[in-house]
């Protein structure tokens, strides 16, 4: 296919700056491994003029705006998601290597989420106003932080956009979006769809890496608060950065998710589900369930279900035309990260169960890998893979499985897997989880909150928790006049 170079990545102020750098970052097709683009990689100076911009626009257009018009705006940015979804999912599939079903998925959830932030900005909760001080009254306000710079990862490049810029631009912010170096090329698409749609400013993107670019908007004293979605490592540098000019920070990093297969729970619904959470997106899943841990009585019986659903996994290509469950990992470097994950595991002792290989050829391909025998100290245990390769352990009591699925610093979600109601639940309130799910493990919706506690990181995604997340609260307090 024929290379495309694009002559700025930075989308501000409604129109394209020149590049003012003279270099790129390549953006892959991790199937073939072959350049599909190349992309300016940003500097300072266009960290600075985005920034300008996003205030200028802030203060004058975007704070005097309704959530009527905001509204307006967000549903026709879903809608031109939506009509353009299948070129939108095409550049996810070539770009990320996601399956159709999965682009596609990424590209209805991005337009219900916008849909559901026009909606939420209309309907905003608040406290009484009222008088609490004799002779005075007083009113909450809720109002925008200011300016967000929006830094996105590579494994749901389209989707995380909008879980970004919807609460964002709905509460009356306006948004510096940064996607992640490999993957920008939804982002550059979206930000043509919407350059008619938002006033000058309001919504801006710059492509480039996370130095200088995403070093840059964090530091940048013209920024008000920033929302990082990435790797626990990243988050810590970012809150350590944001606290320096005191920054409002959202933070939605990494996760290890245990997955409690009690011995009353349905092994084969479990396993099917299992099995589809822990490799959909190649396991590129901040929610995929990475540790299975299950109960000693049925655990030959749940390992043995387990390995004949991810033998029906067909790898490949998604754009290839055949029926394709898993593509590759993102890159290169990456697949070779979570390889070397197996590799270590195996020297310590553990068993391979499937996969724990990369493929042959070109692309970035490792097959479904399942890894048992392994304790709670091993780092495939303790460390985000953030791949196609899971752990079976085994427990004896339900005090046992709590211990073992709260024992690590993640704490972004959990499932439990059992046909009692009450065990279940008991469960589900124990897990030290944003998210725990009961006898699924993967679903979301834009309504309900998605977000992690631990280190995990703070803040929400989704629901109408986001929305205030992106909001301050402001007291005015009125001396009343009596005469
Ligand atoms: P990453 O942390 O390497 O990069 C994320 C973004 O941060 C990129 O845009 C990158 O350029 C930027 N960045 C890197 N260093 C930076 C710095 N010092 N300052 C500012 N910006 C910086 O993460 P990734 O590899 O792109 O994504 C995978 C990670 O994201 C995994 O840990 C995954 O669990 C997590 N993730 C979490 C969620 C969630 O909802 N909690 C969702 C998706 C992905």
């Amino acid at each position: 296919m024929q290379q495309k170079t694009f002559e700025s990545g930075a989308f501000v102020g409604g129109g394209w700056l020149s590049a003012t750098g003279d270099e790129t970052d390549p953006a892959l097709n991790p199937s073939t491994g072959e350049i599909i683009a190349e992309v300016p990689s940003g500097t300072r100076r266009e960290v600075d003029r985005a920034v300008e911009s996003a205030r200028e626009a802030f203060e004058k257009t975007w704070f005097d705006t309704t959530p009527a018009e905001r509204s307006r705006m967000l549903l026709t940015l879903a809608d031109r998601i939506e009509g353009n979804g299948e070129e939108l999912a095409r550049l996810e599939s070539m770009n990320v290597g996601k399956p159709w079903p999965v682009a596609m998925g990424d590209v209805e959830f991005s337009a219900d989420n916008l849909r559901f932030f026009a909606g939420a900005a209309r309907v905003p909760e608040g406290k009484s106003a009222g008088e609490y001080a004799r002779g005075f009254t007083s009113m909450i306000r809720r109002e925008p932080v200011g300016v967000v710079a929006s830094i996105a990862p590579w494994n749901y490049p389209l989707l995380m956009l909008a879980w970004k810029i919807g609460p964002a631009l709905a509460a009356g912010n306006t948004v510096v979006l940064k996607p992640s170096e490999l993957t920008p090329l939804s982002a550059l698409r979206v930000a043509e769809l919407a350059a008619d749609i938002f006033p000058p400013g309001v919504f801006n993107v710059l492509t480039g890496r996370g130095d200088p670019v995403g070093t840059g908007l964090v530091g940048h004293p013209g920024v008000d608060m920033v929302s990082l979605t990435g790797d626990m490592g990243t988050g810590k540098k970012v809150a350590a950065a944001a606290a320096e000019t005191v920054k409002k920070a959202h933070l939605e990093l990494g996760g290890k998710a245990p997955a409690l297969v009690f011995d009353d729970a349905e092994i084969q619904t479990a396993a099917a589900g299992i099995c589809g959470s822990s490799f959909y997106n190649s396991g590129q899943d901040c929610t995929a369930a990475a540790r299975v841990l299950v109960h000693e009585r049925v655990y030959e019986e749940f390992v043995s279900e387990l390995l004949s659903k991810v033998g029906e996994i067909s790898l490949g290509d998604p754009l290839s035309g055949g029926d394709v469950d898993m593509g590759p990992l993102v890159s290169a470097a990456h697949r070779d990260k979570v390889a070397g994950f197996a590799e270590r595991a195996v020297e310590e002792g553990a068993s391979v169960l499937a996969g724990c290989e990369p493929s042959d050829g070109p692309g970035f391909f490792y097959a479904p890998s399942v890894v048992a025998d392994v304790g709670q100290d091993a780092e495939i245990v303790r460390k985000e893979a953030f791949g196609p390769l899971i752990t079976v352990q085994s427990f004896g009591s339900d005090e046992e499985a709590l211990r073992l699925a709260n024992g690590l610093s993640y704490g972004l979600t959990a499932s439990v897997w059992s046909e009692r109601v009450g065990r279940a639940l008991e469960t589900a309130r124990r897990l030290r989880s944003g998210t725990v799910w009961v006898n699924e493990h993967t679903n979301l919706a834009s309504e309900m909150p998605h977000g992690g506690i631990k280190q995990s990181g703070y803040g929400n995604d989704m629901s109408a928790y986001s929305l205030e997340d992106y909001t301050v609260i402001k007291h005015v307090m009125a001396k009343l006049d009596y005469s």
